[in-house]
């Protein structure tokens, strides 16, 4: 009985490294789906074969070799396994593997952390962390990123059937790829997933086909390929059956740019053009020129439906112009959730569906619920991907004034253990050369999918805004802004972007939070913004540091329309791809807080506390 259901744990893991990921039969929804039922089901077994099979690949790379010694834990039993690996690796950051991806990069062909020869190096989009990290890609990354996106495919075409051989419009953006010293290809990971093999099967598996082609998604020039995509969307605007983008910024800022660029783009679709002075790239050129041809009578349409949108101030914009498609679809959790508002005033009444839980390092946990909001998404852990601990943290009682950081944290668990309603920081093990290495994310255990869990994800567990014994989260900090734009709203007005930075240079320190408004806001309104924020900082810490002064009243800057587009510019200029990229919501990066200030034309303080 129980060689018969461990053959059936290795059967299901095996189908899961098969690139067509089709293991079980014909009909390939029900079969991922099937597939990941089971191995949530076995959660627990299948995440410690998860982890034997990573340390057979890589028992005796430099990295392990100097923790475990000659010791073969791979060949002991499961849970002895597990046991010991946890005791003899530690816990490591990326600080701790830098030296490691540093020589690999530089050219270093041993065994250092993986077996597998890594040719590829992915850069985090460091708008989270404030620079970007080298981390290692191999295929093992192309291969789950196709597996997921089929399973969430399949979980969503249940609830939000769509039509075979449509297709999507997709606002994807690849970074320039370079060479680093030692000849590996270097870019960010979902640079180097679109041009793997896998995109290009997950296109025919999924029988959906994006409008765009590559070299739109490959240009480099986000502000092109964002034109092309859009009148390649409208082209084909019958066929689409969904819009989607990685983060929802970028859905945001598309649409954010069709307000000024639709006349172009319906002289484009009218003539079977290419604006010259818009597009410029002659590979992007010639591969939309050889797609379109002249469609007047779609024009028309389309200019005939922008007039009436812009007197609705683009409310449903999505639904207009693409009757066909069944939802928009994007990761909308985290620091995504700031733009549900504008992404919902272009949906109307189409569907939001929140997309799954990644990251450069490992993907994580697939959304099963799509009919859920967004608010309420939670990501069940796929257990073949990695294997995963969970380090419970608490926050810090009022009386402690670590400034490091906000948590108390115990020991990890592995994922059988997690309970639910904690909190905890992940933790993984990857294929790619990652041991117990922290991801700096906190998430809550909202529920279980059979038996593995679904996270709620709470927020990068880096302090965010700190000046002395206050600690405030990127989440903190998103409750306060909420709290305060709700003024903005009776007005008319809508923020459309915002971040932070904690002045400690002036004494005493405080906190300035900068705005981007669209719309005109009477001045008395934005000191009532500026009061709701400061007193809305609920941190003990903040709040006695506020009464005593030792931190100073809260400031708010009003940047002029654009700041936040520069700081995305300065970003992708340093190599960031639009696809991956977040703003970030607290900074001390000397050049976006200059750019804030020199972009600030109005000051407000607050006058709680006095
Ligand atoms: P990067 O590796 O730079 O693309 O960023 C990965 C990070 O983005 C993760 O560690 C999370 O902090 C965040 N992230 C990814 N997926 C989600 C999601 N579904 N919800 C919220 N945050 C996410």
């Amino acid at each position: 009985m129980h060689v018969t259901k461990n053959k059936r744990l290795l059967a299901a893991m095996e189908a899961a490294n098969n690139t067509n990921g089709n293991g079980y039969g014909n009909n390939y929804e029900c079969d991922i789906i099937r597939w990941f039922e089971y191995i949530s089901e076995n959660a627990g077994e299948v995440q410690r074969e998860t982890l034997r099979r990573i340390l057979e690949q890589n028992y005796d790379v430099e990295y392990l070799k100097k923790r475990l010694g000659d010791t073969k834990i791979q060949d002991m039993d499961a849970c002895e396994m597990e046991t010991l690996y946890t005791s003899l690796v530690p816990l490591a950051s990326h600080a701790d593997l830098e030296p490691y991806i540093q020589r690999i990069a530089d050219g270093d062909t041993a065994s250092l952390l993986t077996q597998e020869p890594i040719t590829k190096l992915s850069l985090s989009s460091g708008t989270t962390e404030g620079r970007q990290k080298y981390v290692p890609f191999t295929k093992h990354s192309s291969q789950t990123t196709l597996q997921i996106f089929r399973l969430a495919a399949a979980y969503r075409s249940r609830v939000y059937p769509i039509r075979e051989g449509g297709r999507i419009l997709e606002f994807i953006y690849s970074s320039k790829q370079f060479k680093t010293k030692g000849g590996l290809t270097a870019g960010t990971a979902t640079t180097h997933y679109y041009a793997s093999e896998e995109f290009k099967i997950k296109q025919e598996k999924t029988k959906s086909f994006t409008c765009s082609p590559e070299e739109v998604i490959s240009s480099g020039e986000y502000k092109q390929s964002t034109y092309c995509h859009l009148l390649l969307g409208l082209f084909f605007s019958d066929q689409v059956e969904f819009i989607t983008s990685t983060f929802a910024y970028s859905i945001v800022q598309a649409f954010t740019a069709f307000e000024e660029c639709w006349q172009d783009i319906c002289i484009d679709v009218r003539e079977g053009s290419l604006s010259s002075s818009r597009i410029t790239l002659p590979k992007m050129r010639k591969a939309v020129l050889d797609t379109i041809s002249p469609k007047p009578y779609l024009a028309s349409k389309i200019e005939v439906a922008c007039k009436k949108l812009e007197s609705l101030d683009w409310f449903g914009l999505v639904p207009k112009l693409w009757p066909n498609a069944k939802y928009v679809y994007s990761i909308m959790t985290g620091s995504m959730q700031h733009y549900l508002k504008k992404l919902r005033h272009y949906a109307g009444d189409l569907p939001l569906v929140s997309a799954d839980y990644g990251s450069t390092e490992s993907w994580i946990g697939v959304n099963v619920d799509p009919s859920l909001p967004p608010e309420d998404v939670t990501f069940a852990v796929i257990p073949t991907f990695s294997y995963f601990e969970f380090i419970p943290i608490h926050r810090r009682k009022q009386d402690c004034n670590s400034a490091i950081d906000d948590f108390i944290e115990d020991e990890p668990v592995p994922l059988s253990q997690v309970k639910l309603g904690q909190e905890y920081e992940i933790v993984l093990t990857s294929f790619t050369g990652l041991y117990r290495y922290r991801l700096g994310d906190v998430v809550e255990v909202a529920g279980f999918h059979k038996g593995t869990p679904k996270l709620n994800f709470v927020c990068r567990r880096k302090l965010i805004l700190t000046v002395n014994i206050d600690k405030n989260t990127e989440k903190d900090l998103q409750l306060v802004v909420d709290r305060g734009s709700q003024l903005l709203n009776k007005t008319g007005a809508e923020l459309v972007d915002f971040t932070s930075h904690a002045d400690i240079v002036n004494q005493p320190g405080h906190y300035i939070i900068y705005w981007e408004i669209k719309g005109d806001v009477e001045e008395g309104v934005l000191n009532q913004c500026c009061h709701e924020m400061d007193v809305s900082f609920v941190d003990p810490g903040y709040v006695v540091s506020r009464r005593t002064n030792s931190i100073g009243p809260l400031e708010l800057c009003i940047v002029k329309r654009g700041a936040f587009r520069m700081i995305l510019d300065y970003f992708v200029g340093n190599g960031a791809a639009l696809s991956q990229f977040k703003t970030p919501r607290c900074t001390s990066n000397q050049v976006l807080v200059r750019i804030l200030n020199d972009w600030t034309i109005k000051r407000f303080h607050s006058t709680a506390y006095c």
